[in-house]
């Protein structure tokens, strides 16, 4: 009753509605409702009808992570998410299930706080991120594994993002941008866009099945490999050519060719098109601009999006080892070496519906172009191609390359294969 006081008192104070017309006010929506509304609700009617926010909940007590025990049951916290784990799918009893760990923190101490199945996927697909502050309320304390305690969820549980200011937890660091990455760096956040999409291969270590996908992604600043491993690269089915996403936990490493990489292991996810996310458009990045096959101008750099529409000739070339020059017969015609090595070329047409080209494609690219990472000695090019042919006509293609005029006819001589 006391809370319908204190309405009453706002109505006229802000609303300017008087004790006797109020009276009338709450008198009508009783009727309204054939008398089922005491006065305190139809109070609370009028308010809300009149844009007075009314809070209906009793206000939820905090507690301290430092005070949890193996016995806390019911426990409300109000904490910063420090470190989001991957996605974890599992199957138990014949029924798929989830799980996401967090570790979570007040300014007594930090935890580890478990979600299961609904909750785990909300927290993957994005509702959470690494820095927010989250309204943990009625979840419980389980003894750890490995010691200490763990905080569930369970079923009463909720998890949800608050606008509450934490002041003394740290707010974390913005993400770094990828020019600044050096070799050894640990707990990389990174946003940014995904430039050019690689493959995804299974592996076997210590005789257990893994994974591990490579892409590129770009912001203004520089672009960087990125190597996802294990389950954080199930994911990788679903990304697409100039999606964005945020790198949460990684960790920067010196490639084979002396390139930076960007990797991503257990120990951080991958979001994809996070909440607020704002980075340079792909042709600010990568400085070519995408042009319609039409519009190609000879020598220019430039990036197609096209569709293929035939195949006109695939083939080994057959080059040099050592100096990459003609062979003939069997020995190099420049440098006599007969160190001979085959290389794959191809032709394609393809139109983007402003007009028709040819691209050609050589070596590696040609081989990520109809999707293959390997061939084997015995089976030439031609046939992986004709094996393949059905399902790649229609398919859409980025390409990056340099548009040539020879004899009356344009060709399209590709750089790289995007995806
Ligand atoms: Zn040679």
């Amino acid at each position: 009753m006391k809370d319908a006081e204190a309405l009453k008192e706002r109505l006229h104070r802000e609303r300017g509605i008087g004790r006797e017309r109020l009276a009338e006010m709450v008198k009508q929506k009783q009727e309204e409702f054939a008398g089922l509304l005491n006065e305190q609700a139809a109070v609370y009617a009028i308010a809300k009808e009149h844009g007075l926010a009314v809070v209906t909940e009793a206000p939820v007590l905090f507690g301290k992570v430092a005070a949890l025990d193996e016995k806390s049951r019911g426990v409300n916290l109000l904490c910063r998410v420090k470190r989001i784990y991957a996605l974890k799918t599992f199957e138990r009893n014949g029924k798929p299930g989830s799980v996401v760990n967090l570790q979570v923190e007040d300014d007594s101490g930090a935890i580890k706080l478990v979600l299961w199945n609904l909750e785990a996927e909300r927290a993957d697909k994005g509702a959470i991120e690494k820095g927010d502050v989250v309204e943990i309320r009625n979840a419980f304390v389980k003894p750890a594994l490995g010691g200490g305690v763990e905080l569930h969820l369970g079923m009463a549980g909720t998890m949800r993002r608050s606008e509450r200011k934490l002041e003394r937890v740290a707010e974390g660091k913005a993400p770094e941008k990828i020019g600044k990455l050096a070799d050894g760096m640990l707990e990389v956040d990174v946003l940014a866009r995904i430039l050019e999409l690689g493959s995804k291969t299974e592996f076997e270590r210590n005789g257990k099945k893994s994974q591990v996908a490579s892409l590129v992604i770009g912001d203004e600043t520089s672009t960087i490999r990125l190597a996802l491993w294990e389950s954080v690269a199930n994911c990788f089915d679903r990304l697409k050519v100039n999606d964005i996403v945020k790198i949460e936990g990684g960790y920067v490493r010196k490639g084979r060719d002396g390139a930076n990489e960007l990797h991503l292991g257990w120990s951080g996810r991958l979001l994809l098109n996070p909440r607020n996310a704002q980075i340079a458009e792909r042709k600010e990045i990568l400085n070519v601009p995408l042009v319609k096959v039409g519009e190609l101008k000879p020598g220019e750099a430039a990036e197609i999006k096209a569709t293929l529409k035939g195949i006109l000739e695939a083939y080994d070339m057959k080059t040099c080892g050592d100096c990459g020059g003609e062979v003939g017969e069997k020995m190099c015609l420049s440098c006599k070496s007969t160190n001979v090595k085959r290389r794959s070329f191809l032709r394609a047409a393809l139109s983007d519906g402003s007009g028709e080209i040819e691209a050609v494609t050589y070596g590696r690219n040609a081989m990520k172009f109809v999707g293959v990472k390997k061939i084997a000695d015995d089976i030439d090019f031609a046939t992986v191609v004709t094996l393949k042919k059905a399902e790649l006509l229609g398919k859409e293609f980025y390409l990056m390359g340099r548009m040539q005029e020879r004899k009356e006819k344009r060709e399209f001589s590709v750089e790289s294969v995007i995806s």
